[in-house]
């Protein structure tokens, strides 16, 4: 299909295309998709954006989850960016009434002491991911929820398989279940969405790393070589 120009390549890892058309599911495998797996259970939607949260929600709530929504990014820098994008997504929580959970403070500085020494691209979003799902386990786990999960799992330009390793780890140590979908299905409808809603719309993934990496098209494995070589 992607050689006859049918599909588009989302991601190699998981394999992910997008399709320019809608396809009718078999009966069987309709019926599978509308069960309703959430079973009324309470879930812990960690979010990192009011974009990536349109479809996430949408699709919990579909399969009967009750969705509460946390805010914990100490990643997206500078300061104005995390009020920026904390704005919008309450904005948008509040248009579809979803709870949502505002951690107190702004841990940039215990993000930036866990990332020093770790910069490159890859390394350091491990110790990210990290960081955000132990919050979201301790606080689904304080505060009695079912399961949790998170809106990192939506994205093409994300770890989704390193993500699943940590966000079952994570919540198997607080006795929190890890919900794991593949909700890069629903890339192209959080495009849709983001669009009705007129939410803001980042331009680099959160950090200064990442935000440097995007703009001057820097590389920071390089720029760390030519550093150690003096
Ligand atoms: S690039 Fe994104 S995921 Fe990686 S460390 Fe920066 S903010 Fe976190």
């Amino acid at each position: 299909m992607l050689a006859q120009g049918r599909a588009v390549l989302v991601t190699e890892d998981p394999p992910t295309i997008q399709l320019p058309y809608e396809v009718d599911l078999p009966l069987g495998r309709q019926r599978r998709e509308e069960e309703k797996i959430g079973d009324g259970r309470s879930i812990l939607l960690h979010i990192c954006c009011g974009p990536c949260s349109t479809y996430a929600i949408k699709r919990l709530r579909e399969e009967g989850f009750r969705v509460s929504g946390l805010w914990y990014n100490p990643n997206v820098h500078p300061f104005s960016e995390h009020e920026r994008r904390l704005a919008s997504l309450e904005s948008y929580v509040g248009s579809v009434d979803l709870p949502l959970i505002g951690e107190e403070g702004y841990d940039m500085l215990q993000f930036l002491r866990v990332i020093v020494g770790h910069e490159t691209y890859g390394e350091r979003c491990r110790l990210c991911y990290e960081m955000r799902l132990t919050r979201t386990a301790e606080v689904a786990a304080r505060d009695g929820f079912d399961a949790m999960t998170t809106t990192l799992l939506i994205s093409p330009h994300q770890d989704q398989g390193l993500i699943r390793e940590i966000g079952e780890a994570v919540a198997k140590k607080q006795g929190v279940v890890f919900h794991f979908e593949n909700l890069r299905r629903g890339w192209s409808e959080r495009g849709r969405m983001t669009r009705e809603h007129k939410l803001y719309r980042q331009q680099y993934c959160g950090c200064i790393y990442s935000e440097w990496e995007r703009h001057a098209g820097v590389d920071i494995a390089e720029v760390l070589s030519e550093l150690r070589n003096g």
